[in-house]
């Protein structure tokens, strides 16, 4: 390799590298936003979803929820054909509720990064939402679950979090998307199990059949490849820009002037990719309190 080839190959990976994690939901905006608005269905009933966990009115034990795991969250109804229902946001929502949500993105072949001292995690973001008493969900990979057990634990035995899924490996799901290796149809649907799984051994209980395409990318085939995991796909309206972000001011900004009634926000819960976060949480939180705003998790935006 000559020296002008090895540096355009050095380049070449430098941008897909940027590509990869801005594809974690911080780019410009998901390829499809405009498409799933169609694919909004109506959340199912709550009183319905809840049903089959709810103790029974002879207080039947085996009917009570186990201990220690929330109630049954709602779902929606699968979109046409079957297909995975897509959330993006509470639009029927008047009231003043938001939802913040954190990406912890890790990919299955970066654990020798981990090894070589990258920061995947963000334990001052998790105690910072902690300390706020920020109800939020935590879009985590089954590799960051594999990485940080511990963490992984604690933050899904903390009723003030859930953790949804945002694959194991966090490849495509469709393909091109932002330069992630591509899964076929069965591989998907093993990689959104595999999470799962991930999760359990950690010994996370407060998880919730919700779903993240890695990059926010989507089409139908990829909301039919993982119809059978019964889950809820999860977009959102707001893009914090927090990805590679320097300035928590300015992701603070962003986030300010996009949130409305019932919105979603993508952040990321990784120092490594996100380095200013929790700065910005430090600065969102208050000012949208002072704006009247209350803090949800996406379980509370859906089951209304
Ligand atoms: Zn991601």
């Amino acid at each position: 390799m000559t020296n002008s080839v090895r540096k355009v190959a050095a380049a070449a990976a430098t941008a897909m590298l940027g590509a990869v994690l801005a594809g974690c939901g911080g780019g410009a905006g998901a390829p499809d936003a405009g498409r799933e608005a169609a694919r909004m269905g109506t959340p199912a009933a709550p009183g319905s979803a809840s049903a089959s966990t709810s103790p029974s009115a002879s207080g039947s034990p085996a009917a009570a929820p186990q201990a220690g795991a929330p109630a049954k969250p709602p779902t929606m109804a699968p979109g046409p054909n079957g297909l995975t229902p897509v959330f993006e946001r509470a639009k029927q929502q008047t009231d003043k509720t938001v939802a913040l949500t954190f990406d912890a993105d890790m990919t299955s072949d970066q654990g020798p990064r981990a090894e070589g001292g990258e920061h995947f995690d963000n334990p001052a973001l998790i105690s910072t939402l902690r300390t706020l008493k920020v109800p939020s969900t935590i879009f985590m990979t089954g590799r960051w679950a594999e990485e940080y057990p511990d963490q992984a634990k604690s933050i899904g035995t903390d009723p003030n979090f859930e953790i949804a899924n945002h694959s194991y490996s966090h490849h495509a799901f469709t393909s091109p998307c932002y330069g992630l290796p591509a899964l076929d149809a069965a591989a998907a649907r093993a990689d959104v199990d595999r999470a799962f799984a991930a999760f359990r051994q950690a010994g996370a209980v407060n998880t919730v059949p919700y779903f993240r395409f890695p990059g926010g990318c989507y089409d139908d085939q990829a909301l039919r490849a993982v119809s059978t995991a019964k889950v809820t796909a999860v977009q959102w309206d707001v893009v914090s820009g927090d990805a590679f972000a320097k300035d928590p001011v300015a992701v603070a900004e962003q986030v300010l002037s996009g949130v409305k009634p019932g919105s979603v926000v993508v952040m990321h819960c990784t120092r490594s990719a996100a380095p200013v976060t929790e700065e910005a949480v430090q600065r969102i939180v208050p000012e949208l309190r002072k704006r009247g705003y209350r803090f949800v998790k996406v379980s509370e935006l859906i089951g209304k």
